[in-house]
This record gives C-alpha cells, structure tokens and sequence, in this order.
C-alpha cells in the first residue's frame, strides 16, 4: 500500500500540493488527472520519492519514503519502483537497448542478460528496431515506448508513468496500455498514471482528480 498524507510542495511563490492525501493499494490501476498546472507531475514525483514535500508523509507498506535519505531513495526506486517521465529523460549517449538495460544493470544483473531482457521488452513495446538507435534518433512516440519499457524490464512493485501515451497515435497507445494494465493483472503491479486522456483513465480502478493543487474528487 502506497500512501500520502497531507502532502505540501511550493516551488518558489507556486504552491504545486496544498494538503493532498491519498491511497493505493497493491495492485491497483490509479489515475491521476486535473487541468495543466493542478499539480500530477508533483504528486508523482513525491509518490515515487523523486522529490521531496515540504511537509506531509509518503509510506510505502508503512514504510517513511519522503524521510529516506538520497541513497536510500535512490535504492528504494531502482529496486521497486519504475518510472515514465513525462518528458522521457533517457540517457542521450546509451542507445535505446541500453536505455532499457540500465536499470537491471543497476540491481547487479549482467551485461549479457540484461540486454537480452531490454531486447525483448522493445519487441513487446513494438520497437525493436530502436534498440540500436540514441534517443536523438527517435520520434516522441518511439522514446515513450522505449521509456515504458525501461520502467516495466526491472518487473517493479510500482509503476509511477507520466502521461505514458502523450505522444502516441490511439493504436500504439492501446498497445503501451496494454503492457501497463498487463503488468497489474498479471503480476500484481501497482500503477500510478498521470493522464489527461479519458481513455487511459477508462483503465483505472480509481481516479484521483487534482485541482489547483487540492483533491477535486476521487471516484471508487
Ligand atoms: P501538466 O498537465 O501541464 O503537466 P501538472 O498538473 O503536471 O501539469 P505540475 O508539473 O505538477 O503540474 O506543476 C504544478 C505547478 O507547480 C505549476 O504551476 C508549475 O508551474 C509549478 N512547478 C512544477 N515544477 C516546478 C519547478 N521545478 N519549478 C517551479 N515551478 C514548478
Ligand atoms: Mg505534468
């Protein structure tokens, strides 16, 4: 169980989370939707222990991830988390196959099987033949495959993806979903996404709506 309570996050004069709680369990497909600006990405990134909040409590399993120091952070994400940025935030010098190795290559996984295993989730995102190619050479779709398939190679306990069929026509963005709602079904992974499509959403057990940085609804 993923859980935040009275989350606050300012960034100069903007105050991004003013007091937002919320729960989710394990397994459970949670969409996380508001207007630009009402503060998802933020939500996300404390969620998924990239930020801190000024104040309030995130716990996974009853765990203080917010209190967790950079290296425990750092840890806690690359064994049991998987993130898709919304601005993708691939490593522009590794090719798309070591894009999705990295984070194997992090839990101590060798070189051999961990690009074998980037491989062939490429095949399962449909871009295989990215895998030889930098992200400079990539449409925005190509990356944002790449980019799920990087959060998902690790088979982590939670996925946080950010707007993770922005950039994709509704076929490729069926397929991405698919992969997602799979690894929830299948495997028990619980998912975290930022969306403004009502089509993703469709694929949520529960929506949590933000506005100006407040709850503005979370339907059951
Ligand atoms: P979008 O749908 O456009 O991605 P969002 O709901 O994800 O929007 P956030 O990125 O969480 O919104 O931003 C919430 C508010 O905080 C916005 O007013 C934004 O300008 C501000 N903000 C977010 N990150 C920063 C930052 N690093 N520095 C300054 N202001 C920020
Ligand atoms: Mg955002």
């Amino acid at each position: 169980m993923l859980e935040a309570r009275a989350l606050r996050k300012t960034f100069a004069r903007t105050v991004a989370l003013d007091g937002v709680s919320a729960k989710v369990g394990k397994g459970e497909i949670v969409a996380i939707t508001g207007p630009s600006g009402s503060g998802k990405s933020t939500l996300l990134h404390c969620l998924a222990g990239i930020i801190r909040p000024d104040s309030g409590e995130v716990s996974l399993d009853g765990r203080r991830v917010d209190t967790l120091d950079e290296a425990d952070r750092t840890n806690l994400r690359r064994q049991s988390f998987g993130v898709v940025f919304q601005s993708g935030r691939l490593v522009p010098e590794l090719t798309a196959e070591e894009n999705v190795a990295l984070p194997l290559l992090f839990n101590r996984i060798g070189r051999r099987e961990s690009l074998l295993t980037a491989r062939s989730w490429l095949e399962r995102l449909e871009v295989a033949d990215c895998a030889d190619r930098r992200p400079g050479e990539l449409s925005g779709g190509e990356l944002q495959r790449v980019a799920v398939a990087r959060a998902l190679v690790t088979g982590p306990r939670v996925v946080f993806a950010d707007e993770p069929t922005g950039a994709l026509d509704s076929l490729a963005g069926e397929k991405v979903m698919g992969e997602l709602v799979g690894a929830a079904r299948v495997d028990g992974t619980t998912l975290v996404i930022v969306t403004h499509d009502n089509r993703v959403a469709a694929y949520a057990d529960r929506e949590i709506a933000l506005r100006d940085g407040t709850l503005d609804g979370v339907t059951v």
